[in-house]
């Protein structure tokens, strides 16, 4: 009896660390970073009380363009987020989801919804050229995309090394694919520290360094753009894109895109748009901070924004579970109100003017 009772306790041990084996890989994770990396577990963080939860970030709080998150602590939730569309994610000829996530697998990498691509600072006028993504600091910084490390270190402003800079510590990178002929970049910001050197090639996936609040930051996120180099200027001068329409969804997930214009007949400017998701289950709303309604808005208009050669948008939103969302735009004292569908893996285009409301363009 006692030498059954024995091997049956191996037995459920042996089961039980098999289970945990089969659960570790069944999760997707670039090769590279589970070497490289030892990633915090999410749960021995504790996750922010109900008081500290509060919807982030604080509205009106920026004072420059390029780089401001809210102070509030970035802290992993207990959520999962599916990996990445395979790369390059191209659902028409005129998608071009090229880049892969910013953050290993176990942190959601979803940007700030209110202070997205383009938003207008209400202060200095000056439009937000990226997009903030909120993380623990030292969280590792992927690169999205292979490429060529073209800077890495403190000064990238004026291309040179120079402390004080508003980037902080950043590295950019010249990507391998193009798009119609035009090379690309991606910019990473405002980090603690950086592990990479101008000249080093990396693949998408490799550890860049870690997320810090380095330059002009009120706290830890990476602030990511992507460029676009139009003919031979320097990479300072290239025009900014939205990255939203250029980072796969996760699986399952999709994008909605828009054109929204005003009474006068022009694309709206840093115009607000409201979001109400009808399907999210809890635990999406926790991956996108909590929030039951996105307050989101339409682009700025500043000399450096690039709307997309093939969408001319001035809204995008990236990073939304499949399933039906009603849109809210007030403008002249209407109220116009139109629930869309946004499917996995696509893009859901739309048109709005003050006349016909909302025209969803399949
Ligand atoms: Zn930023």
């Amino acid at each position: 009896m006692q030498r059954i009772r024995g091997a049956l306790v191996v037995m459920v041990v042996a089961a039980w660390a098999l289970a945990r084996v089969v659960a570790v890989h069944a999760r997707p994770m670039p090769a590279a970073v589970a070497a490289a990396t030892p990633l915090p577990t999410p749960t021995a963080v504790p996750r922010p009380g109900g008081k500290e939860a509060r919807p982030w970030p604080v509205q009106g709080r920026f004072t420059i363009a390029a780089q401001v998150t809210p102070e509030a602590e970035a802290t992993p939730l207990p959520a999962w987020l599916p990996p990445a569309y395979p790369l390059p994610w191209a659902p028409t000829p005129h998608d071009h989801f090229f880049f892969g996530r910013v953050f290993p697998p176990s942190f959601e990498d979803i940007p700030i919804a209110d202070y997205r691509f383009a938003a207008r600072d209400p202060e200095s006028g000056r439009v937000h050229g990226g997009i903030d993504i909120p993380a623990p600091l030292g969280t590792p910084v992927l690169a999205v995309g292979a490429g060529r490390v073209v800077w890495a270190g403190e000064g990238f402003t004026y291309g040179r090394e120079r402390e004080g800079d508003p980037y902080g510590l950043a590295v950019v990178i010249r990507h391998q694919l193009g798009w119609q002929g035009k090379p690309l970049y991606t910019l990473y910001a405002h980090m603690e520290a950086v592990w990479v050197q101008p000249g080093q090639w990396v693949a998408q996936g490799t550890p860049l360094g870690l997320v810090g609040s380095t330059g002009r930051s009120e706290g830890p996120h990476v602030h990511l753009e992507v460029r676009m180099q139009q003919a031979d200027e320097v990479v300072q001068y290239a025009p900014l894109l939205n990255p939203e329409l250029w980072i796969a969804p996760p699986i399952g997930w999709g994008v909605l895109v828009g054109q929204v214009y005003d009474t006068h007949g022009r694309l709206w400017d840093f115009g607000r748009v409201i979001i109400e998701p009808l399907d999210w289950t809890p635990e999406v709303q926790a991956l996108w901070q909590g929030r039951h309604v996105i307050w989101t808005h339409t682009y700025g208009r500043s000399g450096g924004i690039l709307a997309d050669p093939y969408y001319q948008e001035n809204f995008a939103l990236n990073n939304l579970p499949a399933g039906r969302y009603r849109l809210v735009i007030e403008m002249d004292g209407h109220m116009y109100k139109r629930t869309v569908m946004v499917y996995p893996g696509r893009v859901t285009f739309f048109i709005f003017t003050p006349e016909d409301g909302f025209t969803v363009v399949q």
